[in-house]
């Protein structure tokens, strides 16, 4: 019998059992269920590795991810560094090609302000002050974040995997979490053969969590849709086209299509992407796999709000777009040309490492902005978790962790093994 029972050891679930097997009175009262042979196999280490400056949230209508944006760089900067772990502070040109986007730029400066930026930290730049900066930038306006960083968030939830361990946390890797039932408790079934039997449950199963949640009867009224981003390696003679990551302005902010970026890594590759091509399956990062996964996935949209989506003309021809950059490299790298017009297909021969985001979509067919977190009896459950979900995770982590102790679910020690105090951590974040 567990306390608590986490599922999915991506750099959500892995930063929630570090802070609760962190404070916990008994670590060994807590599992990290995880279905792989080890942590971050899929989103987490599948992305592009950026620590996203909070300018590009609404504080609004994506409170949670702002706040937790604005969060994450220190302490991402502060863990890196006691791993001794890659942290660049690189910074970023979020670039604007025509009118609207530059509205759009307005806009995120008095994000970027209101989410606690400091001036020196993000300034607006005319067409001549990009140039002087990256030369080989073509753009109307732009603007440059100094505090935007590039890690690898693979290695860093390893290195939280460890940290949890030497706490005195379980861990069952290689087990898939199949049935739940409650009676009070909860028995979790793995398809292995294990019953782990817990009093609360976290569902942070990342594109698997909408299945495990309508498993225990929550966001009934919500499903989701899973989207594949992909990249392009950029050859080696590309390396000093720009010093910055170069990110364009989304035209269509109201759907999860993101145009592609000039993407510096913190290893110092340059890579193209990504795309968001639709596919049926939180895997599905082969084809082979998205056709098994189809059936299944057209019989649930054909029930859910899904459906509504499919009658959107404007998002089935964003979609197209996205497919046809997935079919063709030229599509995909000419989406880059726009602001970065060296490049040519012909010299990107390898294909880089692509990652699925799920999306939530309510019962109406819209796309849900924030990430949603909902509790029902003894469980919580972690929805619609996208970028900047990694930027944002330890802070995040630390909310839900404070939430769960003071609700009484976890006695606590008297003093905490991780770098931070969950509810100091919260306290930032309400
Ligand atoms: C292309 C792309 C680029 C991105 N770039 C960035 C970026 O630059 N910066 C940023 O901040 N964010 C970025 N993101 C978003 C970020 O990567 C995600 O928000 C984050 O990784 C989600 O973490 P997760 O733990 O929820 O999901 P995952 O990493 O998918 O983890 C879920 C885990 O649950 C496990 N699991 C699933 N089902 C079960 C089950 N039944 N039983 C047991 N285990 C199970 C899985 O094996 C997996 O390990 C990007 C996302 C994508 C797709």
């Amino acid at each position: 019998m567990f306390r608590i029972a986490i599922i999915g050891g991506g750099i959500i679930g892995t930063s929630i059992a570090y802070f609760l097997a962190g404070h916990a009175r008994d670590p060994g009262s807590i599992v990290l269920v995880e279905q792989e042979q080890d942590v971050s196999k899929h989103t987490s280490s599948r992305n592009t590795g950026k620590v996203h400056a909070p300018f590009l949230y609404d504080p609004v209508k994506k409170k949670l991810f702002a706040k937790a944006a604005a969060l994450g760089f220190e302490m991402w900067e502060k863990y890196a560094k006691e791993k001794s772990l890659p942290f660049e502070q690189d910074g970023v040109l979020e670039v604007a090609t025509d009118e609207r986007g530059i509205d759009r730029l307005d806009k995120y400066m008095e994000w970027g302000q209101k989410n606690g930026l400091a001036k020196e930290e993000l300034r607006l730049l005319d067409k001549g002050e990009v140039a002087a900066m990256e030369p080989n930038v073509r753009c109307e306006a732009a603007i440059y974040c100094s505090k935007d960083g590039s890690v690898d968030y693979g290695l860093l939830t390893k290195a939280l995997l460890q940290d949890l361990k030497s706490f005195g946390c379980n861990v069952l890797l290689g087990h898939r979490a199949n049935s739940i039932s409650y009676d009070g408790i909860y028995r979790i079934t793995t398809e292995q053969g294990r019953q782990i039997d817990a009093q609360y449950i976290v569902n942070a199963a990342g594109g698997n969590a909408m299945d495990i949640a309508h498993g225990m009867g929550v966001a009934k009224d919500y499903t989701d849709m899973h989207f594949r981003g992909e990249y392009w390696q950029a050859p080696a003679q590309y390396r000093d086209l720009t010093k910055l990551s170069i990110y364009s302005v989304p035209k269509h902010p109201e759907y999860p299509f993101l145009d592609p970026h000039w993407i510096v890594r913190v290893d110092g590759r340059r890579e193209v992407g990504p795309n968001a091509v639709p596919v049926f399956g939180p895997h599905a990062y082969s084809w082979g796999k998205n056709l098994s996964d189809m059936i299944p996935k057209i019989l649930e949209s054909s029930r859910t709000g899904a459906r509504k989506v499919f009658f959107d003309k404007k998002f089935l021809s964003l979609a197209s777009v996205e497919l046809k950059s997935s079919l063709s490299k030229t599509a995909m790298i000419n989406r880059v040309r726009e602001f970065l017009p060296q490049i040519r297909a012909s010299y990107f021969t390898k294909r880089g490492t692509s990652g699925i985001r799920s999306s939530v979509i309510d019962k109406e067919g819209r796309f849900v902005s924030d990430t949603m977190i909902l509790k029902k009896d003894s469980s919580t459950h972690i929805l619609n978790y996208n970028s900047p979900g990694a930027t944002g995770a330890l802070p995040m982590a630390a909310m839900m962790a404070s939430q769960i102790m003071e609700a009484g679910f976890l006695p606590v020690a008297e003093r905490p093994r991780t770098l931070w105090e969950a509810s100091a951590v919260a306290a930032r974040m309400a």
